[in-house]
């Protein structure tokens, strides 16, 4: 079975992803700095994601069709708690809005038997 998140990328064009700049560092998750921009001065966001339309710039592909994380490794601790839903047998509500959004329909429990 292909993972639904490897044929959506919603939400990393959909949301702003924010977190510590901590998360920069080797002891922590390595974000790549190039790949960030400052917010306030504690706070970073992955490139692309602080504005209207939000893109993440580290995702490579096609939304909606085939699409991965170039960072996945290294990626921010929001998009490691993100999931989707039913994965966990739990409806996420900002799933179904970005997967809604860019014309796709929710997830449901089916998905993943
Ligand atoms: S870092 Fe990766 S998982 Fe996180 S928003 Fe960007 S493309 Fe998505
Ligand atoms: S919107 Fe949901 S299904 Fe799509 S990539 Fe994000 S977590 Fe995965």
């Amino acid at each position: 079975m292909i993972h639904p998140c490897q044929k959506c990328g919603a939400c990393c064009a959909y949301f702003r992803v924010s977190f510590h700049w901590s998360e920069t560092l080797p002891e922590s998750f390595s974000v790549p700095i190039a790949l960030t921009e400052t917010i306030s001065p504690h706070t970073l966001a992955m490139r692309g994601t602080n504005q209207p339309e939000p893109y993440c710039q580290a995702l490579v592909g096609v939304v909606g069709e085939n699409i991965k994380c170039d960072i996945y490794e290294n990626r921010p601790e929001p998009c490691r708690t993100f999931l989707p839903s039913f994965e966990d047998g739990f409806q996420n509500d900002r799933c179904d809005q970005a997967r809604l959004n860019k014309g796709l329909v929710a997830l449901s429990l089916s998905d993943w038997v």
